[in-house]
Order: structure tokens, then sequence, then C-alpha cells
């Protein structure tokens, strides 16, 4: 373990340009259940019945909808950033941090410190929601206190048109600009550090793909295997809060000297 934490400080003591892709992984180390994982919301929930054009297009499938994107969001909105995130800011006041492309929609980069123009959320967030007519934007609690009120599928206050979380459903297409700036930042970067993702769900997996076919290193930090392991520089198995944690121990120490 302790070669791979050397190696894992020597590949960010030489970077210049750091993208970061995070996953579910880094957010289940922060008390967020992962949707796919055992006991997660897929459990209880069949995916089928929340397709982007049946949530448009059928009442009652917005209704049943709002309560699992609800439940969902009530145990995510007060989850505070872990030591991975911290690291991750740290890299931000190291002057390394190109980017961060996340998976996540639970909003922990920002609450960690780090600028939002570095964080690119590739999923969306929970913490808005829209109008899919008018695109007005609310507050995800501000809705929320409309749901406890007794409303069972929230419309716009303007047009009456229907309202969505912010966040990427299925069948929902990938954000454009958000899409193209990920990509763009993985053919600038010099190092790419995949944490808790296991790199399966496209397009977004794409992106370490696109940063090491451009000639960068690429780190990968995950619980379990990914299609990309061959291809990287170095893979530690094992939790993302506990090895970055590690990883960037001598950075932290340099910053406050
Ligand atoms: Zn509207």
């Amino acid at each position: 373990m302790d070669e791979l934490i050397e190696k894992g400080i020597e590949l960010i003591r030489e970077a210049r340009k750091i993208l970061v892709f995070s996953g579910a992984g880094l957010s289940t180390e922060s008390g967020i259940p992962d949707f796919r994982s055992p006991g997660g919301i897929w459990e209880k929930y069949d995916p089928s019945d929340f397709y982007f054009q049946k949530i448009i297009s059928d009442e009652k499938a917005r209704e049943k909808y709002w309560v699992m994107s609800s439940e969902f969001f009530n145990q995510m909105k007060d989850a505070v950033p872990n030591p991975a995130h911290l690291a991750i800011k740290e890299l931000e006041g190291m002057g390394k941090l190109l980017a961060i492309v996340t998976q996540n929609i639970d909003r922990l980069h920002h609450k960690a410190g780090n600028s939002p123009d570095k964080i690119i959320e590739l999923h969306g967030t929970a913490f808005s929601v829209s109008c899919l007519s008018c695109k007005k934007k609310y507050e995800r609690e501000e809705i929320e206190e409309r749901l406890k009120s007794g409303i069972k599928a929230p419309y716009c206050d303007d047009c009456s048109g229907i309202l969505k979380p912010d966040t990427i459903s299925f069948g929902q297409a990938m954000p454009a600009q958000e899409m193209e700036e990920a990509i763009r930042h993985s053919r600038e970067c010099d190092l790419c550090i995949v944490l808790g993702s296991s790199l399966v769900v496209y397009p977004a997996a794409s992106i370490p793909i696109y940063a090491v076919e451009n000639g960068a290193r690429l780190m990968i930090v995950n619980r379990d295997n990914t299609p990309m392991d061959s291809n990287a520089h170095l893979v530690i198995h094992d939790s993302v809060s506990k090895v970055l944690g590690m990883i960037m121990a001598p950075f932290f120490l340099e910053t406050r000297h």
C-alpha cells in the first residue's frame, strides 16, 4: 500500500493540470446511498417507471417520481464533504486543479469549497428544480415544502408547466454544454484522477478515455475494478477518502508551512 501511496504523491507532484472525475463511490463515503447498490433506491423502485418520456407524459408517473426523488433528496441534503472532497479542494488551492467532472448530484464539491466554475455536473443537481416549459428555476427546498403541504406533482407558478429537479433522468439527453466542457478539459489535462466511479455509465465514463488518448496519466481510486484499470498508471481498490487523505497528507503539511 505504501508504495501505491508514494506513486500517487508523485503523480500529483508532477501534474500541473488535474482533471478529477468523481462518481457515486465518493458520495457513499459521505453517507449518501448509491442508487445502484444493494439496498439502494433501485431495489425499492422500478427504474423503468422513471423514464423521462413517462415522467413528462403521465401525471401518475410524475407523482411517483416525486415520491422517489424526494426520498433520495432528503437522504442527501444534509450530507457533508468527506476527506476526499477536502483533498480535491486542496488541489484547487495548490493551483493544480483544471476541473472536476462529477456524476454526483449532491453538491458536495460545492460544499467542500471548490469554485463553482471548476465543477461540471454531468448529471445535473438535485438542489434546484426547473420548469420544463419556461425554464424558470426554483430552489429545491421550496418545492419540497409544497410536497410536504400535500401537492403531489408541482407545477410552475408562471406558466403551469411541469416542474422537474435539474437532474438527468433515464432517457433524457446529457446537458450539451457540460458534456462539451468535460471533453475539452479531458483533452487539456495532464493527470486524470477517477474517484469512486466504476466507469460503466456512458457517455460520462468516456471522459477518462479521452484523457488517456490525449497522453494524460490516469489514477483510479475505486472499491471495485473498472474497465479502465489496465490503462491506468495507478489503480488502488480501496476507500476513496482513506486513500486520497493519505496521498494528500504531505501537500496539506506543505501548505501549512
Ligand atoms: Zn414555467
